[in-house]
């Protein structure tokens, strides 16, 4: 397939937009040239794509599809413990069933808004099962709980891989999610490592995302503290030092962690990530929802972070599409161009899945996910994707415009 398109982003290292023309085989971008400079061979379909934008897909770095169906149903101002009480509650009313309808939908939003390819918590591996193959890339993260039940993980984790590495035709990946350092023990970052260090999988997490893990993890009180140990949390982590430096220490996380939220850091945190930099998800909605103290943007990325977007789930957000979540964050970081924004959303993600070469750049051996959207009169390509409102006119995954 010969794709003509005239503002291409190929959203390379210093590229601008550009008319191109790119050439798709089977699942791959074969070729780039200039607009017009390759000729289709016979039978070969043509697409022309005039005051169109071209890009590659969105990559969502962070997403929980479980929890689509619960918009709107979660309080939010009763703060982030009382949020967590109020979700598990809700899990509780949720059948099997109901979670497949909740990630159908999740899917359908995200291709809706261009979104190509997910990094998806998942809490109920036992799902995957009776799902089929996934219409976008999704690398599904198992999520890792040991706050009351500290036996079987490797069980659950070893069935979960066994099941993963059965599905060849499924699009993206596997990894692991400790959940965060208020629910998964020290034993299961070490145990999540290791098995990402042997078998090659992403990490991701949650960390230092409200006031309250701050309080417990600093200072050894609040309301997080006193409901994980009324709960029978091992508390003796507590009152010696912040969530982050808790698992930096341990030399639990590395470059091919995603570290989801990092709102509340110290000093001393920030000095630790200039020497071992980080991947770093922000996921504006779910911020703004929780009201948050300001995302440390400018510092991560002082110290060398890599700051990608996720949408986290729709029980503490109204979106997941990520162009209304770079509307929303970029209202607090007007220097950042739309181009930069747009980087957090392709080459971001895909560098931190170590898939650089492959996802979130438009270039001769990548894979041929592709959207398209009109151009407006007068308005930078790059800034038209993040101002658009409608569903791409064009969307590719895996060289494929089905489903
Ligand atoms: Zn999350």
């Amino acid at each position: 397939m010969l794709i003509h398109a005239s503002h291409v982003l190929t959203m390379r290292e210093g590229a601008t937009s550009a008319p191109a023309t790119l050439r798709i085989e089977g699942e791959r971008i074969t070729e780039l040239a200039p607009y017009q400079g390759l000729e289709a061979r016979s039978g070969e379909e043509v697409m022309t794509l005039d005051r169109h934008v071209l890009m590659p897909g969105l990559i969502n770095a962070h997403c929980h599809l479980d929890y689509t169906g619960f918009k709107g149903s979660i309080f939010a101002g009763k703060g982030f413990t009382e949020w967590i009480k109020t979700i598990n509650a809700l899990k509780l009313s949720y059948t099997p069933d109901d979670y497949l309808a909740a990630i159908q939908s999740g899917f359908e939003q995200l291709k809706q808004s261009g979104c190509t390819t997910v990094l998806n918590i998942e809490a109920f591996p036992e799902l995957l099962l009776r799902l089929g193959p996934p219409p976008i890339r999704t690398w599904w993260f198992l999520e890792l709980i040991d706050l009351r039940n500290r036996i079987g993980q490797d069980d659950t984790l070893m069935g979960a891989l066994t099941f993963f590495q059965g599905q060849p035709g499924w699009l993206g990946g596997f990894g692991l999610s400790p959940h965060a350092p208020y629910t998964s023990s020290v034993e299961l970052y070490r145990l999540a490592k290791h098995c990402s260090d042997e078998l090659g999988l992403p990490i991701t997490t949650h960390i230092a995302e409200s006031v309250e893990e701050q309080e417990m993890f600093l200072y050894g009180e609040g309301p997080m503290y006193n409901f994980l140990q009324s709960i029978g949390r091992d508390m003796q982590d507590c009152g010696q030092g912040s969530a982050l430096s808790h698992l930096m220490e341990f030399g639990l996380l590395s470059g091919k962690c995603l570290s989801v939220h990092m709102n509340y850091l110290q000093h001393y945190d920030f000095q630790a990530l200039r020497e071992n930099p980080l991947n770093v998800v922000h996921c504006p909605g779910c911020h703004a929802y929780f009201g948050h103290a300001r995302f440390p943007l400018e510092q991560l990325r002082e110290a060398g972070c890599r700051i990608s977007i996720g949408t986290d789930s729709l029980a503490s957000n109204d979106t997941l599409d990520l162009r209304k979540e770079i509307r929303r964050a970029r209202l607090n970081y007007p220097e950042v161009s739309a181009r930069e924004w747009l980087h957090m959303v392709t080459t971001a993600p895909a560098q931190a899945l170590g898939m650089e070469s492959e996802l979130g750049v438009i270039a001769p051996g990548a894979l041929a996910d592709l959207i398209a959207f009109p151009l407006p009169e007068r308005t930078d390509p790059f800034e038209a994707v993040i101002q658009s409102q409608e569903a791409p006119v064009l969307f590719m995954v895996n060289g494929g415009c089905g489903s």
